[in-house]
């Protein structure tokens, strides 16, 4: 089993953290011009059974400022070519606008769209039912998954949701 899995969210989410967690000293042999047709490869998680390769999308972290329509349009085209998506979130963050732009452009994808609810370390388990409430009004996901990167409460069972999903 193999497949690709692009990882987005507002900077400072966790993306780093979960990545460094999941490949550990691997990101550091990755070429930083290792590419698919556009996206970057970030790292390789592999096990006897399964390798996930993690990318970056250029582009689609600051939809806000100076990136035209087109510049937009070729960022999220970008995630055609891979088999799901992370949309990656704060448990300490509200959803903002930047959030929004995003999830919207995502719920146009036709590959499953899983929301990692990062940093659950940092908040009451009731505000955490009251964050994923919140998210389901604005989309539907394929999956729902709290974590903690830096803890790494849960990071098996993304691993484990992701493979399944291949
Ligand atoms: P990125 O910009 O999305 O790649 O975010 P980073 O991985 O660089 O993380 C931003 C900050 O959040 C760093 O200071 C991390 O240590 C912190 N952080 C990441 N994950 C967690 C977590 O699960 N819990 C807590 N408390 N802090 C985290
Ligand atoms: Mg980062």
């Amino acid at each position: 089993k193999s497949g690709f899995v692009a990882i987005v969210g507002r900077p400072n989410v966790g993306k780093s953290t979960l990545l460094n967690r999941i490949i550990g000293q691997k990101i550091a042999i990755m070429s930083d011009k290792a590419q698919t047709t556009r996206n970057k490869i970030q790292g390789v998680y592999t096990t006897p059974e399964a390798q996930i390769i993690f990318i970056d999308t250029p582009g689609i972290h600051k939809p806000k400022h100076r990136l035209g329509d087109y510049m937009v349009e070729m960022a999220y085209s970008a995630l055609r070519e891979v088999d799901s998506i992370i949309f990656m979130v704060s448990a300490d963050q509200k959803r903002g606008r930047g959030d929004d732009f995003i999830l919207e452009r995502l719920s146009k994808q036709d590959v499953p769209v899983y929301l990692v609810i990062n940093k659950i370390d940092t908040i009451h388990p009731d505000e955490l039912l009251a964050i994923i409430d919140d998210y389901r009004q604005v989309m539907d996901f394929k999956e729902i998954i709290p974590i903690s990167a830096t803890e790494g409460n849960n990071v098996e069972h993304l691993l484990d949701v992701l493979v399944d999903q291949m």
